[in-house]
Parts: structure tokens; sequence; C-alpha cells
């Protein structure tokens, strides 16, 4: 979306509806000139006079509102001085290059460190997060940030852009998509404008670039962003990238690329645990000044999977209803309005029921894990299962010992003990237990 565009929508949030489409609606962007003014291109002599008696500073005022800080507006008549068509790729050009610009202060403002909630589960990413952007290009580079859907990387990547900025105000910020990088580069092709899109990308400081999977198989994408890359790196500029998979689970990248993306630190974002989801809760209701009780607060963090995205959109449905009815948030309430989205995913955890989706997750016949053996195949899996017991379902030792055929109680003991030691050691087992948790959720 060009800048403009971006500006009429605030102002058609301020201004009449009459005034929007008389006056503000058929206006086109022209350009914006190296004295940081907005040029912009207006149908009739009427319209720019009144435009330029009355609406200068309301645009002004939009365009500060989304970060866009810009001198002076210029309203010239369309069809005259400069023909909008014959100038279109010079305006096209420059309004790319000033896009671009923009772009970099237009990070998300809630997507900050301050609103990231650290838990376990994302300790790691973010005590990284914070030593890229108080040393860039020298704390990790690249720092490569994966996780699932809805985990918090962009927040996370955007933090790191918001606060680069605010240490290093200097500092040339660019936060892309890796499919906006390639439209970009597509454009650029088109337009025979490439060496702007090199010179772009490479006086870069930092480089974030977010959703890096979507290059997979982009032959041509890959190539540039390879060349950017080298460029960067060797000048010692940060890059960060995200992805919601490991390097080498990404198919169809180049060897070239894909070993420099583990050049330096890889950092997962685990599915928040069920403290960090009620810390979430707490804290998107205090930024949005909701009242949660306690009660609702554990249910929907329990009930919710652990996507924060959906964790937010049942805050966010919560409030809409107690804004709609003008009753307060209330257990009963969540459970009716959250009940289709929840019972999909809800299944209880009982004994029977984690021994039946352990079985499935190792693909182990049901009754196996009562057998008496203790072949690895089968030991592992019982002690995962004995381990979900003790965490899922209120039942005590002897009872989840005799659910395994008769096991002794300190025999649980000892299998509950060390999948939780191995699980502070092995990101892959925690992540298996995760998602097996999640299945109850
Ligand atoms: P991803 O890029 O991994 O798919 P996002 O960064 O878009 O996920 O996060 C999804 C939503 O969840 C965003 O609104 C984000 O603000 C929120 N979110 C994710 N992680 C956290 C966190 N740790 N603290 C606060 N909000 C979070
Ligand atoms: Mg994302």
């Amino acid at each position: 979306m060009d800048v403009w565009k971006q500006i009429l929508r605030r102002l058609e949030a301020q201004v009449s509806r009459e005034n929007y489409s008389n006056w503000l609606e058929p206006i086109r962007l022209s350009h914006v000139d190296d004295q940081h003014a907005l040029h912009l291109l207006v149908p009739n002599a009427s319209a720019q006079q009144w435009l330029e008696s009355e609406y200068q500073e309301t645009i002004l005022d939009a365009a500060r509102s989304l970060s866009l800080t810009f001198e002076s507006v210029v309203f010239t008549l369309n069809g005259t001085a400069a023909p909008f068509e014959m100038n279109r790729s010079a305006a096209t050009a420059r309004q790319t290059s000033f896009d671009f610009r923009a772009a970099a202060s237009c990070f998300h403002p809630r997507y900050t460190f301050d609103t990231f909630v650290v838990g376990s589960c994302n300790e790691f990413a973010s005590a990284a997060a914070h030593a890229v952007a108080h040393n860039p290009g020298r704390a990790y580079n690249p720092l490569y940030l994966y996780g699932g859907v809805g985990m918090g990387k962009t927040h996370l990547m955007q933090g790191i852009g918001q606060e680069l900025q605010k240490n290093f105000p200097h500092l040339r910020v660019i936060y892309i998509t890796s499919e906006q990088f390639m439209n970009e580069m597509i454009n650029s092709l088109r337009y025979n404008r490439m060496s702007s899109f090199h010179e772009r990308f490479r006086s870069a400081d930092a480089l974030l670039v977010d959703d890096i999977q979507m290059i997979s198989s982009k032959e041509r994408t890959q190539e540039e962003f390879f060349h950017t890359f080298n460029s960067l790196h060797h000048m010692e500029k940060q890059i960060v990238l995200s992805s919601d998979r490991t390097p080498r689970q990404i198919p169809g990248v180049v060897d070239r690329l894909r070993s420099r993306f583990s050049w330096g630190l890889l950092a997962d974002i685990q599915p928040p645990d069920l403290e960090t989801k009620m810390a979430i809760l707490d804290r998107k209701a205090e930024e949005s000044s909701v009242n949660l009780p306690d009660k609702v607060r554990s249910y929907v963090a329990m009930q919710m999977r652990s996507n924060i995205r959906e964790l937010e959109g049942a805050l966010i449905r919560l409030t809409a209803i107690s804004s709609l009815t003008g009753a307060d948030i209330s257990l009963s309430m969540a459970k009716q309005a959250l009940g289709s989205i929840i019972s999909v995913s809800e299944c209880k955890a009982t004994i029977d029921s984690i021994q039946g989706i352990v079985s499935q997750e190792f693909g182990l016949q049901p009754g196996k894990l009562q057998e008496r053996t203790n072949v690895k195949a089968i030991s592992f899996p019982r002690q995962i299962a004995m381990y979900l017991c003790k965490e899922l379902t209120g039942a005590s030792l002897p009872e989840i010992g005799r659910a395994f055929n008769g096991k002794h109680h300190t025999t649980v003991l000892h299998s509950v003990a060390k999948v939780e030691r191995l699980r502070q050691r092995d990101p892959n087992l925690n992540k298996l237990i995760h998602k097996l948790t999640d299945r109850f959720n």
C-alpha cells in the first residue's frame, strides 16, 4: 500500500464522510521529494485552493500519527505541468524508495520488548534478541529465531527493530518479510532498477527478514538474498531471520544459503506453558483495561491451545461480548463464548486417555505400554506417559503404578524425575511433551 493510501485511511476516520469523498478521496500521490515534501495530485483548481487552505495540517497530522514526518504538502493539478502518466515510472521509482524508508519506521507500535511476556518457553530467544538489540553485528550474526505459528516471532523481531532504533537512532534498520523482499526484487527487475535494489538492502545497518521459509524453492530470490547476506555479514551488519522451522527443515534452499542461516545463533520459541499463557492474558487484559477475573484467566489459559494469537483472540471475544451486553466477564460467559472454539480441542486428561495418546504418538499398539518389558522403544514412552499422568491428572503415584501393570510407586517416581530432568536438557523432548500436553488442552 502506498503512503498516501495509509494516510487516507487515517483521514477517513477523522473527517466527515462528505468531506472525505469530496476532497480527499480523489487525491492521488505524486511523489515525495528530497525536502520531505509530500506531493499530491488533485483534480481541479478549486479543490487545490480548498485543500491548501483547509487540509494541510490535517494531512500532516495524520501522517505524523503514522510516524511519517513530512515538512509540507504540495498540491499539484493532475494533468498540468508534469503529466502523471508520462511521469509514472519516475514517480513509482521515487515512491518505492520512499516507501522503503518509511517502512523502517512502520513497526507495529505494540510489538516491543516491553509488551513481550517472557517465560521459560521464550526466555532464550528473548535474551538473544536483547543481546542483538544492544550489540548489533557483534553478539550473534545472524540471529535465527524459529518456532510455530503465533508463538511471537514477528513480535520479537519487530521488538529488536524498535529497540535498535531507540538505542542507535542513526542506524538504518530494515524490517521486511521474505515475500516482500521477493516482490521488491521482481519489481526492480521489471523496471530495471536492480542497482537501486542492491544499494537499498546493502546499505542497511540491520536487516530483519521475517518468515524466511517463504524463499523455499525461489531460486532468484535466494540468489539475491545470498549476496545481500554476504555483503551485510562481511560489514558486520546485523541480520535477524525468523522461520517456522530450523534451517535444515526448510526444503528447497540452496546449501550455501542454508549453512549461512546457522552461522550465528539459532534460538527457538517453544509453545507457552500454562504460567506464561496466564501471564500473557494478564498483560493483554491490562493493556486494554479489561477486568479479567482470576478464574476466567485460568480457564482460558487451560482450555486454549498454545497459539498466542488464539489466546489473544479469546480475550478479544470476551471483551467484545462484555461491551456489547454490558455484563462483566465471568466464568459462565467464558464457557459459553469460547465453547465452540474449545470443544474441538477438548479432551480430558485421564490415565487412560494419556496412555492412548502416548501410544499413538510412538506408534504402539494399545496395551503395549503396560507390558512387562524394558525394551527402550516401550520403556521410554511409558516413562513419558507416567510423567504426563503425574502432571495432568490428580492420580497418586500408586494409582499410576497400578494402571501400568502394577509398577511399584517408586518406579513411577523414578520415571517422573527422569523425564523432568531430561526435559530440561533436551529441547526436542521438551517440545514433544508440550505437544502431548496440548492434546489435553
Ligand atoms: P508469529 O510471528 O510467531 O506467528 P506473532 O509474533 O505474530 O507470532 O504473535 C502472535 C500474537 O501473539 C501477536 O499479537 C503477539 O503480540 C502475541 N504474542 C506472542 N508472543 C507473545 C509474548 N511472549 N508476549 C506477549 N504477546 C505475545
Ligand atoms: Mg510472524
